[in-house]
């Protein structure tokens, strides 16, 4: 946290401060959305996730696919990747849980 940046890079960005509930970014998850992206973190299926979070298999891709066009990400794996980056998925507890951030801040 805080580590002075050294030199320019286009192609690498810091979140400067996950700890702010709200980066003001005008893209953001839905809790549910980080529902299912805590579930995706552990490798299940649409089926699985629907199941734990009793919800429809087409309820979950849809959650997916909408997280992806908000996110940029190509895959889901590259959507759980960014949603721990982004402080959205605790990064310190087993099983995945959301931190209760939403941003979705590039
Ligand atoms: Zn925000």
């Amino acid at each position: 946290m805080g580590a002075a940046q050294d030199g320019e890079s286009s192609s690498q960005v810091s979140v400067t401060d996950l700890s702010a509930p709200c980066c003001c970014s005008s893209r953001h998850f839905t809790v549910r959305e980080v529902d299912v992206i805590a579930k995706l973190a552990l490798g299940h299926t649409n089926a699985n996730i629907a199941a734990a979070l009793n919800l429809s298999s087409t309820t979950v891709s849809h959650h997916i696919e909408r997280m992806l066009t908000k996110s940029g990400a190509a895959s889901r794996t590259e959507l759980v990747a960014r949603s721990i980056v982004w402080g959205i998925v605790r990064k310190d507890v087993w099983p995945p849980a959301p931190t209760g951030r939403l941003c979705v801040p590039w």
